[in-house]
């Protein structure tokens, strides 16, 4: 009898409730292969924790393949911290040392599943076969024939692969928030110590934690780039050294911004970052008392505020960088 393995599909962020012709296509095409089952899920990375679909996924104890539109080192890790575990499985975008032995030790409450979590980045690929053909590869079952179309043969096809193609409706927004890479994680605690919103914590074993996500300020990814271990990840910043593409050169972006920033490290630009995350959301003044007419601002008055508009456009411009 052929093991069941268990795959995931992500919507693409933003579209809770479409699916485009490329996943619609890889979904059935996979949901037609003996011993796949397809579940279909909002954007894997703004999933509430104790969501319907989580608790689904921690449920499940098969082998799992995820399809996201995510780097497949955040997709692995946003699951892990989910409590969705295995051992990551070799893709072909992985280089052999990228995939990871299950990762056991005190940090880690409860069972970890013996078993493979194979994940690829939906924006990776143009050609669904293509797609189609690796997932099948990875998962040992390479030269299988899928069919095209209903009625073809050689797999299931009609209402068995439509059976087997299940959805889990959850209402999502988007969310934002710090993932961090355990297998690079050097537990120095400089993300927790760095942050000025509460986001991180400490678990019983003293290694970070992500303990308040919500209260990371959308848009700052600054303790990405003071981790030291480069193990922290903004899946959906517009950096792939900061989104988890593990391929992206994270020392020549930081040496690069350092030439082009006015010889600002990443340290630097972290806490004006962390600035600027602090100064878009103040405190909620009191009422203000009424005032007699003042005249306007002198020229060297106004000036004040001129250092929060160079932060501004200096974040602004790195954010733009294409390196
Ligand atoms: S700064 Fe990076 S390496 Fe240090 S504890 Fe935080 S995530 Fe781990
Ligand atoms: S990105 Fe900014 S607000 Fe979010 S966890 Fe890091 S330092 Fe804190």
């Amino acid at each position: 009898m052929t093991a069941q393995v268990q795959v995931l599909i992500s919507r693409p962020p933003g579209e809770p409730q479409s699916l485009d012709g490329f996943a619609r296509t890889v979904a059935y095409r996979l949901a037609a292969v003996p011993g796949l089952k397809v579940t279909l899920v909002p954007h894997l990375y703004d999933l509430a924790p104790d969501g319907p679909a989580m608790q689904y996924l921690r449920g499940l104890q098969t082998d799992l393949v995820v399809l996201a539109a995510l780097y497949p080192r955040a997709a692995f890790w946003v699951l892990d911290a989910c409590g969705v575990r295995g051992r990551l499985g070799r893709t072909p975008s992985l280089a052999e040392e990228e995939t990871l032995e299950t990762l056991t030790g005190p940090h880690r409450q409860g069972p970890t599943p013996q078993r493979t979590l194979w994940c690829f980045d939906l924006r990776a690929y143009f050609d669904p076969e293509l797609l189609v053909q690796e997932v099948l590869v990875a998962i040992g079952r390479g030269g299988l024939p899928v069919a095209a179309e209903k009625g073809t043969s050689g797999s299931q096809t009609g209402p068995a692969a439509e059976a087997a193609w299940h959805e889990i409706a959850e209402v999502t927004s988007s969310r934002w928030y710090p993932v961090i890479d355990f297998q690079q994680c050097n537990d120095c605690l400089e993300c927790l110590n760095f942050c000025l919103f509460g986001v991180y914590g400490v678990d019983k074993a003293d290694r970070p934690k992500v303990e308040h996500p919500e209260a990371c300020r959308p848009g700052c990814p600054a303790c990405a780039r003071i981790c030291p271990a480069g193990a922290i990840m903004f899946p959906q910043h517009g950096d792939p050294a900061i989104a988890g593409d593990p391929h992206a050169a994270r020392q020549a972006l930081r040496l690069d911004l350092s030439q082009v920033l006015r010889g600002l490290g990443p340290a630097e630009l972290a806490a004006l970052e962390r600035a600027r995350a602090l100064n878009a959301d103040p405190p909620a003044a009191p009422p203000a008392e009424p005032q007699p007419p003042q005249p306007p601002p002198s020229d060297s008055l106004s000036g004040a505020s001129a250092p929060l508009v160079d932060l501004d456009t200096l974040v602004d411009d790195v954010d733009k960088l294409d390196l």
